[in-house]
């Protein structure tokens, strides 16, 4: 067991249908702490940098669009992001999360329940860091050290 950090966002979709309660409570049960929390007015080039593991592959444009909130008609850019920690956090989260394609997640993982059904991997819900190294790189992009309790 190791001490983790991991980071969450909301996505658009989770957004749109009023599930970001759900969607945290289901994180909280999991035992671990929100240590940060904020609602962020996003733009292309923090997207560009989030998603800097996926540069080169053919579908970072449309998850960016997609993530920029070009789905669900809001006034602005919004995203919410948090920070929990925990135990073995990264692991934790990524399989209450479930598989990255909604259809083949698991009926009980908050994709399989809250995701897309009609093969739509795009709207799967939640972001979560995938590994530690991952983590670390976008905790630091989304929150500043002083948005983050010790
Ligand atoms: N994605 C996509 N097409 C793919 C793979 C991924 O549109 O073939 C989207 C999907 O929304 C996913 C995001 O890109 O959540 C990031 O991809 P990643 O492989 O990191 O999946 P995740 O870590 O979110 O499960
Ligand atoms: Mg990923």
């Amino acid at each position: 067991m190791r001490m983790e950090q991991t980071l969450i966002l909301m996505k658009p979709d989770t957004i749109q249908k009023r599930l970001i309660g759900i969607v945290l409570s289901r994180f909280e049960s999991l035992g671990l702490d929100i240590v940060a929390a904020k609602a962020v007015v996003t733009n292309r080039a923090l997207w560009e940098q989030h998603y800097a593991n996926l540069k080169g592959t053919p579908f970072v444009d449309s998850v960016i669009d997609f993530m920029m909130g070009n789905f669900n008609n809001l006034p602005d850019h919004r995203m919410y992001a948090f920070v929990l920690r925990g135990e073995n956090a990264i692991s934790k989260v990524r399989t209450v999360l479930g598989a990255t394609n909604p259809e083949k997640a698991e009926p009980w993982t908050l994709r399989g329940q809250f995701g897309c059904i009609k093969n739509d991997v795009m709207q799967n819900a939640v972001h979560a860091s995938g590994n530690a190294e991952d983590a670390a790189r976008e905790i630091a992009l989304w929150f500043k050290p002083e948005e983050i309790l010790p």
